[in-house]
């Protein structure tokens, strides 16, 4: 992302507490209208970063810029944000709409504008037919709407959610997800989520950043994150992954070779600028990414090994294997199950061969 089209733009943003450093002197420019994730493991610092975007923190050092407006000193109700917290704040004594027009009520809008707006929002989250009902007598997901519908009727120009589906079971998440994402494209404001759950970061957002101890260690688009990360930490943190260290014996014009003592056979990979001969570097594959057969591929170009079935594991839609080379090394696969037979596809301890192409080898520089 340019600078010019950086909606939120933070810059050498550090937040201390006492000796401890939650957030580690980051930059990041968030455009206008994306659905930007911050993902991390429990404790990186996300939380944090947002409650300083909020408002809720002051910077130790560093500053933070929403629209062209530095609001690194101005105070929270003052800034165009809005956060919805980990634990929906709903009132138990208002009906529906009565909390949704809060905010505005307080504001002391006149009660035709609340009345209208109110209506308006009520449509968006799909609370019309529980408008009269008090919270207590809702789901946890109609829950998680009032709250976001208290966010959305101030019309803030960024909203700030925080674990926003925790609380959610898998399916009613995965279906508030596609809600989430509907709202966001019909009002255009810029949402920003902090999450630990990849799966929902993947899902929702258009980029994500994945924090560590206080930093960033890459930010990109879903796919990028997924397909290219340049750390094993990213590899390992967004999805399941083989990783493997080598060290790189042939760089030619588009591939390189990666020799790896956990490997029967080179590998190889196509060809990163930055790359050396001699280079200590780690090489991973995604398990969707490798095939399994029970003839050696006859085509030249895949990195091929002969193995044997460990274990396997149906999950419905696809279908998990444990694959052990020669010298005990595991591989995970992972296998689309197409058709609906009760034969399986193989069995344990059948011989078969394990293979990747090379546009499927993710090279990592060691030490990243
Ligand atoms: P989680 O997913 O568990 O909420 P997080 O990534 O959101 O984690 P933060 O809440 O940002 O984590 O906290 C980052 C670190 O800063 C943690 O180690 C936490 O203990 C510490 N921390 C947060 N707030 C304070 C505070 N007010 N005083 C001291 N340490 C704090």
């Amino acid at each position: 992302m340019n600078d010019e089209s950086s909606f939120i733009r933070i810059r050498g943003v550090s937040k201390h507490f006492g000796d401890f450093v939650a957030v580690d002197d980051v930059d990041l420019d968030i455009g206008k209208g994306e659905l930007f994730s911050i993902l991390g493991g429990s404790g990186c610092g996300k939380t944090t970063l947002l409650r300083m975007l909020a408002g809720f923190e002051t910077p130790t050092n560093g500053s933070i810029e929403i629209d062209g407006t530095d609001i690194t000193a101005v105070p929270p109700y003052e800034r165009p944000v809005n956060m919805m917290f980990q634990s929906y704040a709903v009132f138990p004594h208002m009906d529906v709409e009565k909390n949704v027009g809060y905010g505005l009520r307080k504001d002391g809008l006149d009660k035709g504008e609340i009345d209208s707006r109110v209506d308006d929002v009520i449509r968006l989250v799909q609370l019309e037919p529980f408008r009269s009902r008090k919270p207590d007598q809702l789901s946890g997901g109609q829950r998680q709407r009032v709250a976001l519908a208290r966010a959305l009727i101030k019309r803030p120009k960024v909203l700030l959610l925080d674990e926003p589906l925790a609380a959610l079971d898998k399916k009613l998440r995965e279906h508030t997800q596609f809600e989430l994402m509907n709202i966001q494209d019909e009002l255009g404001i810029t949402f920003v989520v902090v999450t630990h759950d990849q799966e929902e970061a993947m899902t929702l957002s258009t980029r994500i950043a994945v924090m560590e101890k206080g930093r960033f260690l890459q930010v990109g688009t879903p796919k990028e994150i997924y397909e290219y990360p340049k750390s094993r930490f990213v590899a390992d943190f967004v999805g399941t992954i083989n990783t493997f260290e080598g060290t790189v014996s042939e760089v030619g014009a588009e591939s390189i070779t990666v020799t790896c003592e956990e490997l029967p056979v080179p590998v190889t990979a196509l060809r990163n600028e930055d790359i050396s001969t001699g280079q200590k570097v780690c090489i991973a594959v995604r398990p969707e990414k490798i095939f399994i057969s029970r003839e050696q591929p006859d085509d030249d170009e895949s990195i091929a090994m002969p193995a044997v079935v460990d274990d396997l594991g149906y999950l419905g839609n696809r279908s998990l294997y444990r694959i052990r080379l020669a010298n005990g090394q595991i591989v995970q696969v992972s296998r689309q199950n197409r058709r609906r037979s009760a034969r399986r596809f193989v069995e344990w301890e059948d011989a078969v061969w394990v293979s990747w192409r090379p546009r499927s080898t993710v090279v990592i520089a060691s030490g990243d």
